[in-house]
């Protein structure tokens, strides 16, 4: 076997290896872009089984194989002039030219035995032209476009420039017989290298893919970084629709946004905001299906939006969902009016694009979040120090005027309004001094207070916070054991249960009671809080205890309050070593319910709490 054998053996395994690619993506995917790659290919093929078939048999000479010869060259750049046509297209002169031509070459070979001399010539230059012209227009392309495409259009590129090159060369010897050896050789390295040069171009291997996809990947994910700080997910999208034309050549691009309330997707569009439901178009196609999608022919394979496909002039379309793990976040979507050349690199570069939309918009989404809780502790922070002030600087004036109120109303006659005018001063009075001790309570206990335990019991303790609740204090009854002894911090206990007592009170009718259960159980005692009231909305009770927060049924009018004094009682609850809870129906009443630790007066806490192994060591 001479070297130019085995060249031509190499070349001849590689274009029919070609041909089985094209043949399968045909089936796989019918459209007119696989279909002339599969013609074009197996014209290739055709030409070099016929020869060798001839060449088997000792037909080497006879006049049908220079026919099929000679159909096959006319037909080569006409193919691939078709193949830039399907998706980029070409000027109708140009396309009606080179069918014409076509035809008359192919004509031409079939109806004259021996068409050489001056026809010949006419039929290389032309046939040259073509093939040049298509690998400009592949280059073109491949300037168009990013990443694999662009790399695979610079291959296919090259590889039509040398077939040009190799047409040339058989043009030469056609109209040269005797260069036919010195050309041969040349022809066949040419003709090899073009034939590694489509291989690569039209199924590219796996690591040369990769290796190509890389840069993209990198790029993506350096852009992520900076679109997390966008706005909102709509400049997001914005940007990512630019991102995905610029990568894909397409003819435009959108990211639909998921609105869960609404269950549509949402298209920002230049005519406003457009709905999609899940399952509508190809977009909520793919969505719905939570898998990529593509149609070479919207139109088809959604008929129902036919007539705005048509309106639009989009016929392919590639979708792929934007997902981060359970969350679905919306759709990826481009758009051509012809299908691309490459549809698996799309399709595989818009999964990856809205894999990147997923990361975006999600740690977009837990951002806003993180931004939401530091700015509701800087609001927290700024109504604690315009508080702190404002109780310190009210506590001197405020004790004057409820000192007056009270002098005032004792010295005037009980029945007269003047005196009930005074009392309601006093009243009045004694609530806001209320108010502002609860707040300075509440800064007090956030400089982490010692716990001051001194023996004591807790139903005494009780007892004595509700008798000093004044007239209020008919209304409330403590219940339970006879005695719960244990160490309690006295002062802080009785201002427990009358936060918890005035509470149940204010969210009561007027007339209702509350009762006050105090029991020990093992070394701890409970602190029950009873009211019949208008209860507590679900969506607050896990919120109750935290600073300011009060319920949504909670009229600020009606019920004057700060939302501190259960955040108050919360901190008493775990100087004790204990806790607090609540079960409450609106409209039925509430349950407040402390448990905290009763040490024993010979107990030191720290030996209470340790583990008996702890003790033991
Ligand atoms: P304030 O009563 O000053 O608003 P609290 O911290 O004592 O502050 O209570 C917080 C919120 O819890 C109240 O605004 C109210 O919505 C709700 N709440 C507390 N106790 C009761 C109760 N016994 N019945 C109904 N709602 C209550």
């Amino acid at each position: 076997m001479t070297a130019q054998d085995f060249l031509s053996a190499v070349s001849q395994v590689i274009f029919l290896a070609l041909f089985v690619v094209a043949t399968v993506r045909l089936v796989r995917r019918p459209g007119w872009a696989t279909l002339d790659t599969f013609l074009f290919f197996a014209v290739i093929a055709g030409i070099l089984v016929a020869g060798d078939i001839a060449a088997l048999l000792g037909f080497e000479d006879d006049p049908t194989l220079s026919v099929v010869n000679w159909v096959g060259i006319a037909a080569m750049p006409f193919l691939l002039l078709r193949l830039v046509d399907d998706f980029r297209p070409q000027p109708i002169a140009i396309m009606a030219i080179a069918t014409i031509a076509f035809l008359g070459v192919a004509l031409t070979g079939i109806l004259v035995p021996q068409p050489w001399g001056l026809v010949s010539l006419v039929v290389v230059v032309h046939v040259v032209a073509l093939g040049a012209y298509a690998s400009l227009a592949f280059l073109r392309e491949a300037r168009r476009s990013n990443g694999v495409t662009r790399r695979r259009m610079q291959a296919v590129a090259i590889g039509s420039g040398l077939l040009a090159v190799v047409l040339l060369l058989v043009g030469v010897t056609v109209v040269v017989p005797d260069a036919q050896p010195a050309i041969g050789l040349v022809n066949q390295v040419v003709g090899l290298t073009l034939v590694v040069a489509y291989f690569v171009g039209f199924a590219p291997p796996a690591f040369l893919r990769r290796s190509w996809q890389e840069p993209t990947l990198r790029a993506l994910l350096a852009e992520a970084t900076q679109l997390v700080h966008l706005p909102d997910p709509r400049a997001i999208a914005r940007r990512m629709e630019e991102r995905a034309v610029a990568a894909t050549g397409a003819d435009g691009a959108r990211v639909g946004l998921w609105d869960e309330h609404a269950a549509v997707l949402l298209f920002d569009g230049p005519d406003g905001e457009r709905r999609v439901a899940p399952g509508g178009f190809i977009a909520g196609r793919a969505f719905q299906a939570q898998a990529p999608m593509f149609s070479s022919r919207a139109e088809r394979d959604a008929p129902a939006h036919a007539a705005e496909y048509r309106a639009t002039g989009i016929r392919a379309i590639a979708a792929a969902p934007i997902t981060s793990g359970d969350r679905r976040l919306g759709v990826f979507v481009v758009y051509a009016a012809r299908p691309p050349l490459f549809t698996d690199d799309v399709i595989s570069l818009i999964g990856l694009m809205a894999e990147q939309a997923a990361l975006v918009l999600r740690s977009h989404e837990l951002l806003r979040g993180a931004a939401q809780v530091r700015a509701m502790a800087e609001v927290t922070r700024l109504k604690d120090d315009f508080l702190s002030v404002v109780a310190h600087d009210v506590r001197t004036p405020l004790t004057t005027i409820l000192l007056n109120a009270e002098l005032l109303e004792d010295a005037l006659d009980g029945g007269s309004a003047n005196a009930r005018r005074a009392s309601s001063l006093r009243t009045e009075a004694l609530r806001l001094k209320q108010l502002v001790e609860d707040y300075l309570d509440v800064v007090r206990a956030d400089e982490a207070r010692p716990a001051r335990r001194e023996p004591g019991d807790l139903v005494s303790l009780a007892r004595e916070a509700i008798d000093g609740m004044g007239q209020d204090a008919a209304r409330v009854s403590v219940r339970g054991d006879a005695s719960v002894a244990g160490t309690y911090d006295g002062p802080r206990i009785q201002q427990l249960v009358q936060n918890l007592a005035s509470n149940a009170l204010k969210y009561s009718d007027p007339s209702a009671s509350v009762g006050v259960g105090v029991h020990a159980d093992g070394a701890d005692a409970t602190l029950e809080v009873t009211d019949h009231g208008i209860g507590i909305p679900e969506a607050d009770l896990t919120l109750l205890f935290e600073r300011f927060h009060r319920g949504q049924n909670t009229d600020d009018r009606r019920y004057g309050g700060l939302g501190l004094g259960l955040y108050i009682c919360k901190q008493i609850a775990e100087e004790h070593g204990g806790s607090i809870h609540v079960t409450s129906k609106v409209g039925v009443g509430s349950t407040f319910t402390v448990r905290i630790r009763r040490w024993a007066v010979s107990d030191e806490p720290a030996l209470d709490e340790a583990t008996p192994d702890e003790v033991a060591s």
